[in-house]
């Protein structure tokens, strides 16, 4: 061998790659060291035999081809080594003329590896960027997309990426072209944005806001090539806000309308609901109780701890429920309401305690009225028991009253016939003054069952208190009492009933005498004011007692003894005053003295009542 061939030989067995020739008869002539490695020595075998274990051409046999004279570069997997290779063939022409091909495997199983590893992440990436729920795009520094996901593309609603990347992103993208100015200062000058929010334009126009969070890209100098950026769209999320702020709304609307007080606290007793109907129920303002006040607070001691335990048991409508039940609150200024709470426990998704919400009914309206009713339905009795016994009563005066006049008809006409100074004449004296005394009596009897139902009209009170002054000054001079006035000039008149005027008065009087026994003054004031008639007796009498203050005026109450009181005369007064729209109240104490005062309203002429109503209801509205 000589040395220029040794030294081909040697370098042979050095290159990485494995290099064998076949002649025409894909006989194997030579291998090199590596392809030995590779494939089994196999000079002198079939090429096919050692490259495929197989007695006929291999399938992907090209050779024919380099035989031909053409030089080819391919790759190629080779299933016995299970590695792919880079081929080089060429034609070798031999001195005989025949022609043998050159081989040249090199193994690029590693780099085939890499490559196919590469191109699935690639693709991985690609997909990511295509199929990531947010918009994802690259910008120019200049203004125009380099690149952009499908979702940043339909977010804005472009028919294609085409399109999108020949918009001019200062004019058609941003609302506000100089929110554009702001990010790109922004974005150089810290090399990123975050979460910026900015309104975007839609291809039609429409705005969406967007937060867009980005970062610079550089070249290899450091210069700014553009923007890399995700976008997301907060429309939906806005509109899920706005759907939530509404719903939260409307169920405050409901709350704070609602006409019975609503509040709710925490497991800690922190009130965080609290209606305007609980701020007028307790008066608390919401503003002093809504993470200010302890639940505790509205009821009395102890009370808040019990209603937690009914509403965990399942006796007062289920766990977690507390049914209309009697409950007591205390107000601000200290006072103690009747009320009825409803509850219940608000549960989260777990079914943890979290906070309770209580609806209360004021009661103490309904119970107010209860007691009203109560007290009206006692009246009631009371007035059918003495209809019953103003019947009887009537029955018996009207019985007693012809006897009675029989006899006081038969004394006088006795007086006649017996001269004065006869001692009997005293005697007769005095039964026919306890006749008069009992037709009194049987005349307030008879007043008390069967009021005069005289007409009324206008009527002046000063002329009536003058007539009965008159009639009976002197009876009271007798009984050492002075009779006084002072009587208001021109008092209004009044609209009432003459007669049951006169009987007020007649027996104002006749107390005022029996409260006397010792004389003393009896005295009429009327003034007017503010629409009213004000008539005031006053006598200088025994007074009355305090315990009987409240009693004076009951039907049958007396202090007087049997002969002479029956206790019927004040209640008779009382309903006649009542009835014309007035009061009648009483001063008095013990050895003092009685005041009685009357008010009566003025007389309206029906053109000034008319517009009095009038005036009311326009007030009222
Ligand atoms: P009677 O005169 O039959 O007792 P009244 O209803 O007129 O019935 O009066 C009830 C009671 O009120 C009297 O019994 C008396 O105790 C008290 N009273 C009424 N007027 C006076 C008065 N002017 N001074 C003191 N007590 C009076």
């Amino acid at each position: 061998m000589d040395k220029e061939k040794r030294i081909l030989n040697a370098i042979l067995e050095t290159i990485e790659e494995g290099i064998y020739v076949i002649d025409q008869n894909y006989t194997v002539e030579y291998m090199n060291r590596q392809m030995v490695e590779l494939f089994g020595e196999g000079t002198g075998e079939k090429c096919h035999r050692l490259l495929n274990n197989s007695d006929t051409l291999c399938p992907w046999c090209r050779a024919s081809e380099v035989f031909r004279g053409n030089r080819l570069h391919w790759e190629l997997f080779i299933p016995k080594t299970e590695k792919t290779f880079a081929l080089t063939e060429l034609p070798l022409k031999n001195p005989d003329g025949s022609v043998s091909k050159l081989c040249i495997f090199r193994d690029i199983t590693e780099r085939k590896k890499r490559e196919a590893e590469l191109a699935a992440s690639e693709e991985r990436y690609q997909n990511l960027f295509e199929n990531v729920g947010v918009g994802v795009y690259i910008s120019s520094k200049e203004g125009r997309f380099l690149d952009a996901n499908q979702s940043f593309i339909q977010m804005l609603d472009y028919e294609s990426k085409e399109e999108l990347l020949n918009i001019d992103i200062t004019r058609d993208l941003y609302v506000r072209p100089s929110d554009r100015r702001k990010f790109q200062e922004m974005i150089e000058r810290d090399g990123r944005v975050v979460e910026y929010e900015v309104e975007f334009k839609k291809r039609d126009g429409t705005p969406i806001t967007v937060l867009l969070t980005s970062h610079v890209r550089y070249d290899h100098q450091g210069n700014v090539l553009g923007y890399e950026g995700i976008t997301v769209d907060q429309t939906e999320r806005y509109m899920m806000e706005k759907k939530l702020r509404e719903a939260h709304d409307f169920m405050n609307k409901v709350i704070q309308s609602s006409p019975s007080p609503i509040m709710a606290a925490d497991l800690k007793g922190n009130i965080f609901i609290w209606n305007r109907a609980a701020e007028e129920t307790l008066g608390y303002p919401a503003s002093e109780t809504i993470g200010k006040m302890h639940i505790t607070k509205i009821y009395p001691e102890g009370l808040a701890f019990r209603i937690m335990k009914m509403i965990r048991s399942p006796e007062h409508g289920g766990v977690g429920l507390l049914r209309s039940h009697p409950m007591l609150y205390v107000r601000k200024d200290g006072e103690v309401i009747d009320g009825s709470l409803s509850a219940a426990m608000i549960y989260d998704d777990d079914g943890n305690e979290v906070a309770t919400v209580g609806s209360f009914v004021d009661m103490t309206e309904r119970i107010e009225m209860e007691r009203t009713l109560r007290s009206t339905q006692e009246q009631l009795l009371q007035s059918e028991k003495l209809a019953a016994m103003g019947r009887l009563t009537s029955q018996i005066a009207h019985e007693l009253n012809n006897p009675l006049f029989g006899i006081m008809n038969t004394l006088e006409l006795l007086k006649s016939e017996i001269p004065p100074e006869n001692k009997r004449r005293k005697l007769l004296d005095m039964s026919l003054s306890e006749t008069v005394r009992l037709a009194e009596m049987l005349r307030k009897m008879l007043s008390f069952s069967k009021p005069d139902q005289e007409e009324k009209g206008p009527v002046n009170i000063n002329t009536i208190i003058d007539e009965l002054m008159l009639l009976h000054e002197k009876q009271l001079r007798e009984n050492s009492i002075k009779l006084t006035s002072e009587l208001a000039e021109g008092l209004p008149e009044i609209y009432a009933s003459r007669n049951q005027m006169r009987q007020v008065f007649l027996n104002m009087i006749s107390n005022a005498r029996d409260a006397m026994h010792e004389g003393g003054t009896l005295t009429f004031r009327t003034w007017h004011q503010d629409g009213h008639v004000y008539i005031e007796i006053s006598d200088t009498g025994q007074g009355i007692d305090k315990e009987n203050l409240n009693r004076i005026f009951d039907s049958f109450f007396t202090t007087k003894d049997t002969v002479k009181g029956v206790g019927l005369g004040l209640s008779v007064c009382y309903g006649f005053i009542q009835d014309h729209g007035g009061d009648i109240r009483v001063n008095s104490s013990s050895g003092q003295g009685t005041t009685f005062i009357i008010d009566l309203p003025v007389h309206q002429a029906p053109e000034q009542e008319q517009q009095n109503k009038l005036d009311k209801s326009a007030s009222t509205q």
